[in-house]
């Protein structure tokens, strides 16, 4: 793996002997010496994670961790603020400050290394997932980032505590139930089942399990669907440092080394949750508003635009294969009335009965649409004009046959719809006029006195 590293140290010694064992590893390696240089680095995007040194003059790394997790641009660069040993209260000052995790001068390699390694693991898949997100900017997804973000991030984690031994789970248990539900299992397999079929957030594992090799639980995680992004953290002994590094190159995020320190254990586990939540509630927003850019909101249909792009691929894979396709276009009757006698809210009621209705009548393969205000528009692949008629017909009957709910279900009033149906014609045919047929036998029908169906072929 390799990545792009930021050093911040205002002691060039310091910074030395960072970027060489960086460098060892294959790192690339960027410096800065003091707060100021090192934001302007993040803003321009080149930088993976950042080593930040704590006690700088003029803006200290405090004050940069909370600026660069304050920007929206650089919040999800990771931080690993470098304190000294002799302060240990820095550790928790860091972590407020936004930090994801911290090490301690003299900086031990191996802890090091799993740190840079494991936060920048969990970077790249934040970066692929805003990347995704950049098509859904306009569409507020800054927005619902934020808001999917302090839904998730104050309530309690969900913990599984993977440990065999008494005494030793028994304290983390109690470290941990402070902020999280904790679950004990003491059976491996039944751990793998348990942590595949629950919502656990983050597993912690004890290295020293009985006749069993922890390594291999964390494997089958990584390997399961269910549990591929399931943060591991491993509780590991003082001797057991070339276990460690294979562990976090199989994808363990990361460790504590016995005896526990308990501040360590939570700031730990809180950050793992927190990192895990940040990236989910980005996956739920990119989804939401990739969505967002195809659906219309009042009825959770297709919207046009979707629409659009959808007919003509229809149309080609119906003219390659030689397959009929129909297009319905439905309108409701003096559907103004409904607003104007009833209200506005009254009217989208309607829309929205509407839309649930028309859903249930439609196949898997057919296309349904809010095509414009109280226009909805049916795409039937394989199918002829006389079967598209026919579910236009039935459609139209269900709609005039129950009435409609509206003001909270204390009101009902009857509905009715016009539709123009088409299907493509002749090697000549586009989607355009299949589209514009549909329209002008929706007119016919509307000026026969609506609430009929009428084909182009008629
Ligand atoms: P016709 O039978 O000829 O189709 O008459 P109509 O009244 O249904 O058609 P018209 O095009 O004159 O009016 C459509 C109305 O639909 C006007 C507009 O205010 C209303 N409308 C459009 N979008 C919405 C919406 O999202 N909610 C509500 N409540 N009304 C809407
Ligand atoms: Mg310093
Ligand atoms: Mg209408």
């Amino acid at each position: 793996m390799t990545a792009r590293v930021l050093v911040v140290d205002d002691i060039a010694a310091n910074i030395k002997l960072l970027e060489a064992r960086l460098m060892a590893e294959y790192f690339q390696v960027f410096t800065a010496t003091n707060g100021p240089d090192a934001l302007e680095i993040c803003a321009r995007g080149q930088c993976d994670i950042v080593l930040l040194d704590v006690m700088m003059p003029g803006m200290d790394g405090f004050e940069v961790c909370r600026k660069l997790k304050a920007d929206p641009a650089t919040m999800h660069i990771p931080v690993i603020m470098v304190t000294a040993l002799d302060q240990p209260s820095d550790r928790v000052a860091g972590l407020e400050a936004g930090a994801d995790d911290f090490l301690t001068k003299p900086v031990n390699d191996l802890a090091m290394l799993t740190r840079v390694k494991s936060l920048v693991r969990l970077k790249m898949v934040t970066d692929e997932l805003r990347l995704r997100a950049e098509s859904g900017k306009e569409n507020g997804l800054d927005q619902l980032l934020l808001d999917n973000l302090t839904t998730k991030s104050s309530s309690r984690g969900k913990v599984l505590v993977v440990d065999d031994r008494v005494s030793s789970y028994e304290r983390v248990v109690q470290t941990l139930s402070r902020e999280h539900d904790v679950s004990v299992i003491t059976d491996p397999q039944e751990a793998l089942f348990a942590a595949a079929e629950d919502e656990f957030e983050v597993v912690v594992i004890s290295t020293s399990l009985e006749g069993f090799d922890a390594l291999r639980l964390c494997s089958q995680l990584r390997s399961l669907n269910r549990t591929r992004m399931l943060p591991i953290l491993l509780l590991a002994n003082p001797d057991e440092d070339a276990m460690l590094i294979r562990a976090i190159d199989m994808g363990v995020n990361d460790y504590v080394v016995r005896p526990v320190d308990q501040n360590e254990l939570v700031a730990r586990v809180r950050s793992q949750i927190k990192r895990s939540r940040y990236n989910d509630s980005l996956r739920d927003s990119v989804q939401q508003t990739m969505e967002m850019a195809i659906k219309d909101g009042l009825t959770g249909l297709n919207n046009r635009r979707y629409f659009d792009g959808h007919l003509s691929s229809a149309f080609e894979k119906a003219r390659e294969g030689n397959r009929p396709l129909s297009l319905l276009i439905v309108d409701i009757d003096h559907f103004k009335q409904v607003n104007d006698t009833h209200g506005h809210d009254a009217g989208d009621d309607v829309l929205r009965e509407f839309a649930g209705r028309i859903s249930k009548i439609v196949r898997n393969l057919d296309m349904a649409c809010r095509y414009g205000g109280e226009e909805f528009v049916l795409l039937m692949p394989d199918t002829d004009i006389q079967l598209a008629c026919i579910v236009a017909e039935r459609m139209r009957r269900e709609i005039a046959a129950h009435p409609f709910v509206i003001h909270g279900g204390t009101k009902q009033i009857n509905i009715t719809v016009s539709v123009g149906a088409s299907c493509i014609e002749g090697a000549n045919d586009t989607s355009a006029a299949l589209l514009k047929r549909a329209d002008e036998a929706l007119y016919l029908a509307k000026r026969n006195g609506r609430n009929q169906v009428v084909s182009d072929a008629a």
